[in-house]
């Protein structure tokens, strides 16, 4: 395996400091202890009810079908797995409206959604739906009454999203989810950033459907799952073996299912006491950034945000001349040209800042083995060269000495 271009992307760059856990996290040792007996003795297919391989496969499948159902507040038989949050996106929502058949075909979700929610609804809306996209206000947060405004009799899904991947915003499902359950409509919620972040429970929260990502929450890319409330009408959208259910055909992914499985015991035991830490280290790097620099502002909800989430913007500077400044540190931002479209980011567009500051936010999400002292070295380095950055611009001047004159900033 030597000689990949990544090797030498990395060789490239000094010890990195990760700070992008809403991208993907890092396999906790744990889970890949776990995993590893999978991927080499304990090979069997979890179909294979003919041998004890397969018979052992199956169990740990089942094994780990409790432990995900035991963090999300669901019940073992409610979870089916797929390949990810972006797959169960999908089945739940063209599953639902497979399911509908020639009845309600009404979507309402929201203009700061997931591009796995926002997608699929858009696709369906080609295909002849109504898809409705609710405003969310400058945090990012949408209004349950704009949901209950939203609902009418040929209603059939509303997909709102539990915790924003960009700007860590939580939002009212509690609230969203009884004005659904009220109205008869079913509820979808992409769950994929609170789950193990912060208190779930699909059943309190009366969600019909949820979907969550092992790779978000320390476990291995390429499975995930769609929580199925009892007697949601559901229509597979892969069809084959009749696998998990029928729901979901395809030989299960055993290893990628069992790491899931310790990924999510892992969160619900230690949920609490990481939430707690994450957010201290959060807060230590917001204080220092806003002590910092000026002309900063913070995107998403002061407090009703994910512990890990700090998505702030620079005013006059490039987020992306800073990335590439501080390039031992990895960040993300929802500048444009840092992803394949050229236009900042939805999310960020949908809160209604204005175009310069999207160009200027940087997304810091900070995970289970960050230190102090790599928050301080973060902090330290974006500083130094966002104020070296910002002495270039002819704007920054202009709004410091418009400050010092007491005038409001430069438009
Ligand atoms: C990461 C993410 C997804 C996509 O999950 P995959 O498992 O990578 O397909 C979907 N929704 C949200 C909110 C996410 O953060």
């Amino acid at each position: 395996m030597k000689g990949l271009r990544g090797d030498a992307i990395l060789a490239s760059v000094k010890k990195p400091i990760y700070l992008d856990h809403h991208a993907t996290t890092p396999l906790d040792p744990r889970v890949l202890e776990a995993v590893l007996p999978f991927l080499t003795e304990r090979f069997g297919n979890a179909a294979s009810r003919t041998h004890a391989l397969g018979h052992a496969a199956a169990a740990a499948v089942e094994e780990a079908r409790a432990r995900v159902a035991a963090l999300v507040g669901a019940e073992a038989e409610d979870i089916v797995f797929t390949s990810g949050a972006t797959e169960s996106d999908n089945l739940a929502i063209k599953g639902a409206a497979a399911a509908a058949r020639g009845g309600r075909r009404h979507l309402v979700t929201d203009a700061a959604e997931h591009n796995a929610v926002l997608d699929p609804c858009r696709r369906l809306e080609k295909e002849g739906a109504r898809l409705t996209l609710l405003p969310v206000d400058r945090f990012a947060r949408v209004d349950p009454e704009s949901v209950k405004a939203a609902i009418g009799s040929q209603t059939l899904l509303v997909s709102v999203l539990a915790a924003n991947n960009e700007v860590g915003t939580i939002q009212p499902t509690a609230e969203i989810a009884r004005a659904c359950r009220e109205r008869g409509v079913l509820f979808h919620t992409d769950a994929t950033q609170a789950v193990g972040k912060i208190p779930f429970d699909a059943r309190a929260l009366g969600v019909d459907l949820a979907s969550f990502s092992a790779h978000k929450i320390y476990g291995p890319k390429g499975v995930g799952a769609l929580f199925v409330r009892k007697g949601v009408p559901l229509e597979a959208q892969i069809d084959g073996g009749g696998h998990e259910k029928d729901l979901r055909s395809g030989t299960l992914n055993v290893p990628g299912i069992v790491g899931f499985g310790a990924a999510a015991e892992i969160c619900r035991v230690e949920m609490a006491a990481e939430g707690a830490r994450i957010r201290s280290l959060r807060d230590r790097l917001e204080r220092r950034l806003f002590e910092g620099l000026d002309f900063l502002t913070l995107n998403g909800h002061p407090t009703e945000r994910l512990p890990g989430n700090l998505n702030v913007s620079i005013a006059y500077l490039e987020a992306e001349a800073l990335m590439a400044a501080i390039e031992e540190i990895a960040v993300s931002s929802g500048a444009a040209c840092t992803s394949a479209r050229r236009e900042p980011s939805h999310v960020l567009r949908a809160t209604g800042i204005e175009r310069d500051l999207a160009e200027g936010s940087i997304r810091f999400g900070i995970g289970r083995f960050n230190t102090a002292e790599e928050i301080d070295q973060a902090a330290r380095r974006t500083i130094e060269q966002a104020r070296r950055l910002r002495a270039l611009s002819p704007l920054y001047e202009a709004a410091v000495q418009a400050r010092k004159a007491g005038a409001p900033k430069p438009a």
